[in-house]
């Protein structure tokens, strides 16, 4: 007897609209499509190249650089450009929301898209922000994979009186193309990702600076021995410009404040150089080996 086939679970929306079809814009089109999470795709960039390669690579089924366009009829509608631009992108759809729609966004700060969005999203629209952990230093539609939020962490922030069915299927959506959902306070969010994220690509960007300011002999050598420390550095340093200019604008004070610890623990490091203090510096050096084997042990690596 044939086995029964097993049954796909039913999409989670109608119609889905992306505005932005970069990197993370792309990839979750990719891995929604990819999952059966939705009846139909389309994209909005301001990008005319961007839109003509949406509907070739076969990601979205239309594109367009309308907006109004683009949200009308959308059951969930995914901001996906650089943070500095979501406000206004949300002045704009505004009028054109279906009634019980979603409106998410994958942004890389969460205080300042909260506050810049949710003023103009329409009282009977849910507003859900979300942000995955997980990225690459390419941009464009091109760049984007489906598997690049596989296993890799969603931070929900919902503000507070945010529908539960709305923060649920949002959840749900996440889930299904493999992601692990949590959430999470906005201005706590903020913290974390100023430590983990935006301060080392403000290092990356210091010191692959620092090296191209070099002159002569030194910077070609730079290049010609790169050896993996400074190779890691460019690599993250290559990262797309605007879309990080905005995260360091946007989420000023964390990143200051956790600047400045860092500042301090630098000047720390310094001092034990300079008196050769190595069993301050093989005690350092020890405990943050530990924490790259807890992340390789949580599967982040
Ligand atoms: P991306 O690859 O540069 O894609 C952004 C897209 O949005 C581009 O096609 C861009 O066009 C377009 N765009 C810019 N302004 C627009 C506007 N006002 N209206 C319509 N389209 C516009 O960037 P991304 O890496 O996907 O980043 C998008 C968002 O994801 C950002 O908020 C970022 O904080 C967040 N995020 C990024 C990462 C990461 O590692 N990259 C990880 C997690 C979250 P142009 O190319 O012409 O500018």
């Amino acid at each position: 007897m044939a086995k029964a086939s097993p049954r796909k679970p039913k999409p989670l929306f109608d119609r889905v609209c992306f505005i932005g079809i970069g990197l993370i814009g792309s990839s979750l089109a990719r891995a929604m499509r990819r999952a059966g999470l939705a009846g139909s795709y389309v994209a909005c960039d301001r990008n005319p190249k961007h839109v003509k390669a949406a509907v070739k690579l076969g990601i979205t089924d239309e594109a367009t650089r309308d907006y109004a366009k683009a949200v009308t009829g959308a059951d969930l509608i995914v901001i996906a450009t650089p943070v500095g631009t979501n406000g206004e992108i949300a002045r704009l759809i505004a009028p054109h929301l279906k009634k019980g729609a979603i409106v998410t966004d994958v942004g890389s700060v969460k205080r300042m898209v909260i506050d810049s969005v949710a003023r103009h999203i329409p009282k009977d629209v849910h507003f859900v922000p979300a942000h995955p952990i997980a990225g690459t230093e390419h941009s464009g539609p091109e760049a984007g994979f489906p598997e690049l939020f596989e296993n890799r962490w969603c931070i929900l922030t919902p503000p507070k009186r945010t529908s539960a069915k709305a923060v649920g299927k949002v959840a749900e959506l996440w889930r299904r193309i493999g992601a692990k959902v949590e959430t999470m306070d906005p201005d706590h969010h903020d913290k974390v990702l100023a430590i983990t994220s935006h301060l080392p690509h403000l290092i990356a960007y210091t010191i692959v600076g620092t090296a191209t300011d070099l002159s002569g002999d030194l910077k070609q050598e730079v290049i010609k021995y790169s050896a993996s420390g400074f190779r890691d550095f460019t690599r993250i340093a290559a990262s797309d410009p605007i879309m990080w200019r905005d995260v360091f604008l946007n989420n000023r004070d964390a990143v200051l404040e956790i600047l400045q610890r860092f500042t301090e623990d630098l000047t720390a490091m310094q001092r034990a150089i300079r008196k050769g203090d190595g069993p301050m510096l093989e005690d350092h050096f020890t405990r943050t080996r530990a924490i790259r084997r807890s992340i390789i042990g949580a599967k982040q690596a």
